[in-house]
């Protein structure tokens, strides 16, 4: 999974076509666009997949999950909208990729996934490209990492049938969290905000998505089809 310059050279133009796709959008901010320039998403895919790296579209990574679609995650980091002196706590490593630009917008990143060797790859991935700002945990999500909380934004890249309350008692005053939640089949994606007295608030910014499920203990059960 090392990528190597020759490699990287070759999907250059791929990479830009993405980041037009991305911006035609109306996700035209520039330090945004930046970032998924200058990370490399097939460095944290599967070599079989590598071709279609820079499609705008989720990809298979293993063990049935995929990579998420990057212009929905270009979306999702546009209204989290991270500040370089942040704690973020990510739930569902997956492939990584997320979990960089999270941590070249933010001061650090807490990632929780319950694949074992999906955080082994993504923690290869990250430690090839120099990355000492993330914290990878094995396990379930659904409790937060409540050592760390709280943090001033929260993202799942997994849905739920609701917002787990671990996730909302580790959510700062001034915090965002963003996270897919409906059916197993389709979701909205919702944005939940703590004000700096405290106050919650909750609304939908995007309807009809569709994400992997969050399976555990305020998620899906692992056993339900
Ligand atoms: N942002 C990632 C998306 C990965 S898909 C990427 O672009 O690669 C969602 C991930 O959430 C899967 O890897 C899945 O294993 C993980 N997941 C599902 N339920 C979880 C839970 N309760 N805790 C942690 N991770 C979970």
């Amino acid at each position: 999974m090392e990528s190597d310059p020759v490699e990287d050279y070759r999907y250059v133009g791929a990479r830009r076509r993405l980041i037009e796709t991305i911006r035609s959008r109306g996700l035209d901010d520039l330090e945004l666009l930046r970032h998924f320039d200058e990370v490399p998403r097939h460095h944290f895919l599967p070599e079989g997949v590598w071709h279609r790296a820079y499609e705008d579209a989720p990809l298979p990574i293993g063990f049935g999950q995929t990579a998420s679609q990057p212009s929905l995650q270009a979306f999702m980091l546009k209204v989290l909208d991270p500040q370089p002196d942040e704690k973020v706590l990510e739930i569902g490593t997956g492939s990584g990729f997320f979990t960089a630009l999270l941590a070249r917008m933010s001061d650090r990143v807490y990632s929780v996934e319950r694949v074992r060797e999906l955080s082994v790859r993504a923690r290869r991935a990250l430690d090839a490209m120099g990355f000492q700002n993330i914290a990878l945990m094995v396990g379930d999500g659904t409790i937060g990492w409540r050592k760390y909380a709280p943090f001033d934004v929260i993202t799942v890249a997994a849905a739920s049938p609701s917002v787990p309350q671990p996730l909302i008692d580790q959510l700062a005053p001034g915090g965002r969290m963003v996270l897919p939640v409906g059916s197993r089949s389709e979701q909205e994606l919702i944005l939940v905000t703590r004000d700096e007295n405290g106050r919650l608030e909750e609304g939908s910014v995007q309807e009809r998505c569709t994400f992997v499920p969050l399976l555990g203990k305020y998620g899906w059960s692992e056993d339900s089809p």
